[in-house]
């Protein structure tokens, strides 16, 4: 058999051979190496490498811990995936400044300045707060294939995305209000987003002030 060595062989191959070896023996030195250091790297010089080293681990909340924690409207929405009634929600028409948050982890969601008025009767946004706080799945349940948001963190459902938004982005996060809990601008310092308080009914007042 041809090896490096023993010509002829192709060129590049023969190149890759050689930086191939020379990787197995810088890696071999560097165990080597590593072996000799005492102790060796803690789990928290790892995890001071990881990406996601910032963010602690999420403890996930058990069903009966939500069914305690959560109204029937916001335990439906987050993990049955339901929609709420257009209109007859909490946030659909809320103008204040402050940002929006995950009804089940609190983690932050989107800002109100990416809140738009879309005409649909849920809250609209442009744009989460980072790309990184939702995920996407495809949803078949229509006739038409809807992309489903949800939450990174908890994987609660939140609601969908079409591209049918404003600009800077074109998109359209249509969200449920029941997954979501607003903290206002002014008092976010003192008002950590309040835990799940019973929201089952929209007020009527609400409704009332409708454009
Ligand atoms: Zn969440």
């Amino acid at each position: 058999m041809k090896t490096c060595l023993n010509l002829p062989l192709s060129a590049p191959a023969c190149f890759a051979g050689i930086v191939s070896l020379a990787g197995m023996l810088f890696v071999s030195t560097l165990t080597i190496a590593h072996a000799d250091d005492t102790p060796v790297a803690s789990t928290a010089d790892a995890r001071d490498k990881s990406p996601t080293d910032a963010e602690p681990a999420y403890q996930p909340k058990s069903k009966s811990e939500l069914r305690r924690s959560l109204n029937r409207m916001q335990y439906d929405v987050t993990q049955n995936e339901a929609t709420e009634p257009a209109f007859r929600n909490k946030y659909w028409d809320n103008k204040k400044e402050g940002t929006y948050h995950c009804i089940v982890c609190e983690q932050e969601l989107f800002d109100s300045k990416t809140k738009f008025k879309s005409g649909t009767g849920w809250p609209s946004f442009y744009q989460p707060k980072d790309e990184k706080v939702v995920g996407f799945r495809n949803d078949w349940r229509l006739i038409y294939t809807r992309v489903e948001v949800h939450c990174s963190r908890c994987g609660a459902h939140l609601g969908h995305v079409f591209d049918d938004g404003p600009e800077p982005t074109g998109k359209r996060y249509c969200m449920n209000s029941a997954s979501l809990n607003f903290v206002e601008a002014d008092k976010s310092a003192k008002n950590k987003p309040a835990q799940n308080k019973p929201a089952d009914a929209v007020s009527a007042a609400q409704d009332a002030k409708q454009d």
